[in-house]
């Protein structure tokens, strides 16, 4: 299968060329047909399948052919459930659209000032990409116009779900026309997600990309026994100073332990910051964008703040704390080895996480082999049987302490994907700081020239 295959406008086949995509990715590949036929859908994809690509490509397709109705109103919405995803939905939408005469992409994320977005949503505006709870306001102050919407794109359903916001996406989508086609993605398709799709999606299509397993190959988990927080800052600053860590999210369980260790950490020398849902959008922002230009090297972060982080360059995640739901464990380490590229994960744990860690690789089906730290040993003997035996642990010590962390040496799957990889990042980088700007993308006939800032 290839992109000329599927039957896209040739301005948008020429946009995937320039990102330099050869081949469809299998989300891609069955939800494009069955899109452009006007199917609702319910996929099952997390980021790093291609999914923000298996949306919008289709809804450009739309947007090439003019509306019939009259109206200055949004033709494409997508709901998602941060403002970071949001944020790169946005990117995408004009990267891809960039050839397209006349697409506006607007975002309305919460944090943001009102004045700004009541004048973006004053003018016409093709695709708006928005996080429910901003936009409930602007809708129950008259804002929006949605007849002339044609496409609802809910991306991340299940979180959206988790966060508490699903009544907000249900309110939105009945302030639109019931003739519009309906997408849900979500990373699992469960009967809390079918209760939502059953309410707003018309006879969907249901499509299955990659078991879990499979979207982990590229990753290598690991497991460290502490101690204590003074045995995992020890530890941390040892990872740390590996050469091979080119850049790392260290999660942690709450804003403040954020913040906390962050500091700590810059305090000690590394290139660190925190990000979380209590900084403004500016400071997010700003954090994000040295993050994706490669000037900050680690990133505390919590689960939330996290999510939707697409930067190549992320070699190692580090999970400080366990995350709470073994969901959210996949999500975090899914902000390395994006795109091809090979990835490390190392997780914390003390004797008091044996049950977390379990639920993790019931749920994930792997088991997450246990490492030593020569002189970081853990003084606490784990039980067998929970993430890997002693015996393990010590040859694994080995390789770890001689592999001069070859395995996270990017490992391109194809030359193609890293290529386009490294375009994107590009993209990534003015789109953000335009986004920062004014929040609205304008695409022209010179590619990206409405979107630098310098
Ligand atoms: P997503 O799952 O939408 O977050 O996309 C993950 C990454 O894959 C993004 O950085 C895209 O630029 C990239 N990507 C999407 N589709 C393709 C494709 N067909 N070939 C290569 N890279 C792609």
């Amino acid at each position: 299968m290839s992109f000329e295959n599927l039957n896209l406008h040739p301005l948008i086949l020429k946009a995937i060329i320039d990102s330099g995509y050869t081949t469809p990715t299998a989300i891609q590949e069955q939800a494009i047909p069955e899109l452009l036929a006007g199917h609702d859908i319910m996929a099952s994809a997390q980021t790093g399948t291609g999914k923000t690509a298996a949306f919008m490509l289709p809804a450009l397709h739309r947007l090439a052919t003019p509306s019939s109705v009259h109206s200055r109103g949004p033709r494409v919405l997508v709901l998602t459930p941060t403002r970071e995803l949001a944020l790169q939905v946005s990117e995408s939408a004009a990267k891809y659209g960039k050839h397209l005469p006349r697409v506006r992409v607007v975002s309305i994320l919460g944090g943001m000032p009102y004045p700004l977005q009541n004048k973006l949503l004053s003018q016409p505006v093709d695709i708006l990409v928005a996080t429910p709870g901003r936009l409930i306001d602007h809708i129950q102050r008259g804002r929006i116009d949605f007849s002339r919407l044609e496409m609802l794109v809910l991306d991340e359903a299940d979180r959206m779900l988790d966060m508490g916001f699903i009544d907000d996406v249900e309110r939105i989508a009945s302030a639109t026309p019931a003739t519009r086609q309906t997408l849900l993605f979500s990373a699992t398709l469960d009967s809390a997600i079918d209760n939502v799709a059953a309410r707003l999606l018309k006879a969907p299509k249901r499509i299955q990309v990659a078991a879990q397993q499979a979207r982990l190959d590229n990753i290598e988990q690991r497991l460290h026994y502490v101690d204590d927080l003074s045995h995992k800052n020890r530890l941390l600053d040892h990872l740390l100073r590996d050469l091979a860590l080119k850049q790392a999210i260290v999660f942690t369980a709450t804003k403040r332990d954020a913040d906390t260790l962050a500091d700590n950490l810059s305090a000690q020398g590394h290139e660190a910051a925190a990000l979380h849902g209590d900084m403004n959008q500016r400071d997010r922002t700003r954090t994000l964008t040295k993050l994706r230009g490669g000037a900050l090297r680690v990133l505390v972060a919590t689960d939330v703040a996290a999510r939707g982080i697409d930067v190549v360059g992320i070699t190692h995640v580090i999970n400080f704390d366990l995350p709470k739901f073994a969901e959210d464990y996949v999500h975090r380490i899914g902000r390395t080895g994006r795109a091809g590229a090979s990835g490390i994960a190392v997780s914390f744990a003390s004797g008091k996480d044996g049950i977390t860690l379990k639920k993790i690789e019931r749920f994930t089906g792997q088991r997450i082999e246990s490492h030593v730290v020569p002189g970081l040993e853990p003084r606490f003997k784990p039980r067998t049987g929970t993430g890997g035996a002693p015996s393990v642990a010590h040859k694994r010590n080995r390789t770890w302490a001689n592999d001069g962390g070859r395995s996270s040496t990017p490992n391109s799957a194809n030359g193609n994907w890293d290529n386009s990889r490294s375009r994107s990042f590009g993209d990534n980088r003015t789109g953000t700081r335009s986004t920062a700007a004014g929040n609205t993308f304008r695409n022209s006939s010179a590619p990206g020239s409405h979107f630098r800032t310098k």
